[in-house]
C-alpha cells in the first residue's frame, strides 16, 4: 500500500488539508494519508495552540475518513524533525511504501531544513502543487538543483486544491467556518481558541501601561494578561475579556493615593479601602478602566476585587484574582501547589490562594479585609 505522510501544525486543519490528502488518493498517488500533527510550537506569530487541542481538531475532522489517519506520533516519540520522525513512520508500515508529502514551495525548502542529505537519501517524496507552481521558473532552477544535488526519490502530482490558509481562519473562524470541517467550528468555539483582541483598543491600553507602570509591573502585568487567558480557556470564560482584564488590573498601582482616592470619589468604600494604596488600586483601576475604555461590566468587577475579592466572585473575578497570584513571574512560597490546583479547580485555587494570603497578613500583624473573610467563608461552603 502507499502511504502518504501530510504533517502540519494543523493550526487550525481545514477541508484543504483533506482535500489535498483525497486528491491524492482519488488520482491514484498513494492508498492512505497520515495527518502528522507537529508537535513543533507554531511560528511566532501564531498562537501557541496546544498541539493536544490541533491533534484533537484532526481526529474530529477525519473521524469519517476511513483513508486520512490522523497521527499523533511526533507528540508522543517528541521527534521535533521530520528526519525523525519519518524512519519511525516507516518501521509502523514496514510492508508499505511510505511517501513524504510537501508542496513546490517546501520542496524547494528542504535543503534549509535539518539534516537535508539524510532526509533526501533515506526518504520518497510526493510533490503536491498547483499545475501553474511547477511551471514557475525560480521552483524549476531550484528543484533542478536539488535533483542535481540530491538525486532524491519523487513524484510530481499536480493536484488543485482550494486555496485556503490557517493564518486567515484563526483571524476570523465565524467569518470562514465553511472551510472548517464538520465539528470544527465548534470546538474551536468551545476551546476559545483564537481569541479576538479589539487591536485598536489593547493598543491604546498597552500605551498607556507604559506609561503608567514600571517595567517590574508591566511584566507582571503581561504575565497576569497571559494567565487569565489560559485561565478562561480552561474554565469556559470569554478569553477577550480574560485578556483586557488581565492588562487593566494594576493600571492604578503606582498612582498617587491622592489620585486613587479622586477617581473613587463617588464610590461608597470602608474607611479601610480608602486609606490603603494597597487595596484601593482595584476599585480605581476599575474606574479608570471603564472611563477610558469602556469596560464591561465583568471586565470593571475583575480590576475591581482583584485586591480582596468579595463572596459569589463571576468566573472572570476569579480569573483575574488567581492569575494576579500564579502568572509566571511569581514566586512566592505556596504559588506551585496553587497552579497545580488551578489545572483543575478554580474554586479550590482561589480558597487555597485567598488562605494563603490571609496567613501572610496575620503573620505581618496585618488587618484582612472583610471582603477576603467573606469570599472564604462563602468558598469554603462551597466545598
Ligand atoms: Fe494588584
Ligand atoms: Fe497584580
Amino acid at each position: 500500500m502507499k502511504i502518504g505522510v501530510l504533517g502540519g501544525t494543523f493550526n487550525p486543519i481545514h477541508i484543504g488539508h483533506i482535500s489535498l490528502a483525497k486528491g491524492l488518493i482519488e488520482k491514484g498517488f498513494l492508498d492512505k494519508v497520515l495527518f502528522v500533527v507537529s508537535s513543533r510550537p507554531p511560528h511566532k506569530d501564531e498562537p501557541d495552540t496546544k498541539p493536544q487541542s490541533r491533534y484533537e481538531m484532526v481526529c474530529l475532522a477525519l473521524k469519517n475518513e476511513e483513508n486520512l489517519i490522523p497521527c499523533d506520533i511526533e507528540m508522543r516519540e517528541e521527534s521535533n524533525y521530520t528526519v525523525e520522525t519519518l524512519p519511525k513512520i516507516r518501521a509502523m508500515y514496514s510492508n508499505d511504501e511510505v511517501y513524504f508529502i510537501t508542496g513546490a514551495d517546501m520542496f524547494i525548502d528542504i535543503p534549509y531544513w535539518y539534516k537535508p542529505e539524510e532526509l533526501f537519501k533515506n526518504e520518497s517524496f510526493l510533490v503536491a502543487d498547483r499545475e501553474n507552481s511547477f511551471s514557475d521558473e525560480k521552483y524549476i532552477k531550484e528543484r533542478d538543483e536539488i535533483i542535481r544535488k540530491y538525486n532524491p526519490d519523487v513524484t510530481f502530482a499536480p493536484i488543485d486544491t482550494p486555496d485556503i490558509s490557517s493564518t486567515m481562519l484563526r483571524k476570523n473562524p465565524e467569518k470562514y467556518k465553511e472551510f472548517l470541517p464538520d465539528g470544527v467550528y465548534e470546538y474551536i468555539l468551545k476551546n476559545n481558541l483564537y481569541v479576538k483582541h479589539d487591536k485598536e483598543m489593547i493598543d491604546l491600553i498597552l500605551e498607556k501601561l507604559n506609561q503608567k507602570l514600571s517595567e517590574k509591573r508591566l511584566k507582571h502585568t503581561l504575565g497576569v494578561a497571559k494567565c487569565a487567558v489560559e485561565l478562561a480557556k480552561r474554565f469556559n470564560a470569554d478569553g477577550n475579556d480574560a485578556y483586557i482584564a488581565g492588562l487593566l488590573h494594576d493600571i492604578e498601582k503606582e498612582d498617587s493615593l491622592g489620585n486613587m482616592q479622586r477617581l473613587c470619589k463617588d464610590l461608597a468604600l470602608d474607611e479601610e479601602m480608602l486609606n490603603s494604596k494597597a487595596l484601593l488600586h482595584g476599585p480605581a483601576g476599575a474606574e479608570y478602566a471603564v472611563r477610558n475604555f469602556n469596560v464591561s461590566e465583568d471586565v470593571y468587577n475583575a480590576c475591581f476585587y482583584h485586591t480582596v475579592g468579595r463572596k459569589n466572585m463571576s468566573t472572570l473575578e476569579k480569573i483575574i484574582y488567581l492569575a494576579d497570584m500564579i502568572e509566571e513571574n511569581r514566586t512566592q512560597p505556596g504559588v506551585d501547589e496553587l497552579r497545580k490546583i488551578a489545572e483543575t479547580d478554580l474554586d479550590r485555587a482561589i480558597l487555597q490562594g485567598i488562605k494563603n494570603t490571609i496567613s501572610y497578613l496575620s503573620g505581618k500583624g496585618a488587618k484582612i479585609h472583610k471582603n477576603s473573610l467573606e469570599a472564604m467563608n462563602y468558598l469554603l461552603k462551597l466545598q
